[in-house]
């Protein structure tokens, strides 16, 4: 996808702010945190939504966690924990249309979520 923020960080048009990467997924710092550590983990593979996901592209949501998980270690929080979100289309608040999973670590997070 030529027009898609994160396809072009993915191909390096754009250079994020990389804690993570591997064949399938890339991690990098969230431009506008909203905890202490705030990073975006993103498959290579452009997928518009959650919605956009089947049987051949949903294996990907699997190794976003695991990125995640791996990122969480990095950072020294993954033992006192912390919150991993999607969002979907407008009433989720997605804002770029490429999946995306957000992991806030650093601070204790309140539930529900806004
Ligand atoms: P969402 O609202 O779930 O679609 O999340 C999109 C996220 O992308 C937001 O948290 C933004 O702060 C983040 N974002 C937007 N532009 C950039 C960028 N250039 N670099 C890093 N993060 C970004
Ligand atoms: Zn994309």
């Amino acid at each position: 996808m030529t027009d898609c923020l994160f396809c072009k960080m993915v191909s390096g048009e754009i250079k994020p702010d990389t804690v993570y990467e591997d064949d399938e997924v890339l991690a990098f710092r969230d431009i506008n945190p909203q905890a202490p550590t705030h990073v975006l983990v993103v498959p290579k593979q452009h997928v518009a939504t959650i919605n956009d996901l089947d049987a051949g592209t949903a294996g990907v949501v699997g190794r976003m966690l695991l990125a995640a998980a791996e990122v969480a270690r990095q950072e020294g929080f993954s033992e006192q924990g912390y919150r991993t979100v999607m969002n979907c289309n407008e009433h989720g608040g997605q804002t770029v249309f490429h999946i995306h999973l957000h992991l806030l670590g650093g601070r204790i997070m309140g539930w529900p979520p806004g």
